[in-house]
């Protein structure tokens, strides 16, 4: 953490100095959700110096922020709006001063949070936006320092306005001194378990495999892949939109061919926060049978993994467009940092579609595998894909072609989109 000298100026019309807990931001306060240019936290330093906690966080592009405190356990939380995470490959501060543990991510659509656990009751001395400078973006600088439990009480008596959002400065920049949360009465409100989920519906993509030009593998009788991933594809999205809790957008809801880049490209449209492949699969060897989930690897966990992956990347070739031009794009989606926080999404939940799967249905050896798929490149949303079973086994086929086992494989999807949302809403709950 260099030598910061915090800037007096007044770029955002406001300075805080806040000798009480809860403070701030500016502008209006209310984080609002990021715009075409999106806000993106490239890193986040914690260091000690004295009895000070300096948190900075690097941004690369201005942005308004709110911090209020919570009791039992002590924590402070940074709303800001939705923002990308693209920070360096190493693990978040932690023990450091007056900070135990820190989390981070999207709280609900537009609202992004970081939360502080503290070892102790403080007061923030200082919390501001620095302008870019030295080649650096701006730079949220949060000066943490040990107060009285009596202190950090205090000022958790007042309820908020309704529709308020955590403290806002006043016009002319003074703190208000009025308004903070406890851990009793939150003030920012904590999104009910379900089945609301902080009353936004959740946004899934469904991707059914293939389609028009490209009808994926045939099964023995006959079937196409590409009309099972659209059966099975209608019938997730009818069974999680029924729960109230989900919008569920197709990639297509017709037997039309759709590149593999566009398929992405729709999701990301729709503002899906988790992408599902649908395919089935078939070999040679007409014995082998089972479900199997697939995330997105540089490596893919074994042979049959990369060819599969290869196969399914040949549709846009199957159906007959010129990739010549196409290629460089698809390549440039790197996997890098940018990916790495939706890999780990991906995986976590498709470790649990796999627990809940393997409740239904028989499940191919090894069943979560790592593969290149192109459809799971997208960077920023959490992907999955799944290969209902092989289409040359005949027990296959012959239970994908039945409405009540594939009703069972989607009750199996909902729980875990069910555990998977509310895992998150919880690792970013106050
Ligand atoms: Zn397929």
């Amino acid at each position: 953490m260099g030598r910061t000298v915090p800037s007096l100026r007044g770029h955002l019309g406001w300075l805080v100095t806040v000798s009480i807990l809860v403070l701030s931001t500016a502008l209006g306060g209310v984080p609002r959700p990021a715009s075409a240019e999106a806000i993106v936290v490239t890193d986040v330093r914690v260091g000690q110096h004295g009895d000070v906690t300096r948190f900075v966080l690097d941004f690369t592009h201005k942005v308004e922020f709110t911090l209020f405190t919570l009791a039992e356990p002590d924590r402070l939380i940074i709303d800001l709006p939705e923002v990308g995470w693209r920070l360096p490959p190493r693990p978040l501060p932690r023990r450091t001063g007056v900070l135990k543990t820190l989390r981070y991510g999207l709280f609900k659509p537009g609202l992004s949070r970081v939360v502080v656990d503290l070892t102790r009751p403080v007061a923030a001395r200082r919390a501001y936006l620095m302008d870019p400078e030295g080649g650096r973006g701006y730079r949220l600088i949060l000066d943490l320092v040990p107060a009285t439990r009596a202190a950090f009480l205090a000022v958790g008596k007042v309820a908020p306005a309704p529709g308020t959002a955590g403290v806002q400065a006043s016009p002319t920049g003074t703190p208000r001194r009025d308004v903070v949360a406890t851990a009793r009465r939150p003030l920012f409100p904590t999104p009910p378990r379900k089945p609301e989920m902080g009353g936004v519906k959740r946004v899934i993509a469904i991707d059914p495999g293939h389609g028009g030009v490209d009808p994926g593998t045939v099964g023995r009788s006959g079937i196409y892949e590409k009309d099972i991933t659209l059966s099975m594809a209608r019938e997730i999205r009818d069974r999680l939109q029924a729960t109230g809790r989900y919008k569920v957008v197709l990639t297509r809801d017709r037997d039309v061919f759709v590149r593999l880049r566009d398929r992405i490209a729709v999701s990301r449209e729709a503002g899906a926060e988790l992408f599902i492949s649908i395919h089935a699969d078939a070999i040679k060897n007409s014995k082998i049978r089972g479900l199997s989930v697939y995330t997105l690897s540089e490596k893919a966990s074994d042979k049959e993994a990369a060819a599969l992956a290869e196969k399914e990347n040949k549709a846009d070739l199957i159906a007959g467009i010129d990739l010549t031009k196409e290629t460089p794009e698809v390549t440039n989606i790197l996997i890098d940092l940018a990916q790495r926080e939706s890999m780990n999404q991906s995986a976590r939940f498709a470790a649990r579609l796999v627990k809940e799967l393997a409740r239904e249905t028989k499940l191919l050896r090894n069943t979560h595998r790592f593969a290149g798929f192109v459809v799971l490149k997208a960077p920023d949303v959490p992907s999955v894909l799944m290969e209902l079973g092989f289409l040359s086994n005949r027990q296959d086929e012959a239970a994908l072609k039945r409405k009540s086992y594939r009703a069972k494989l989607i009750a199996a999807m909902a729980r875990a989109a069910d555990t998977y949302f509310s895992r998150i809403e919880e690792a970013v709950r106050p």
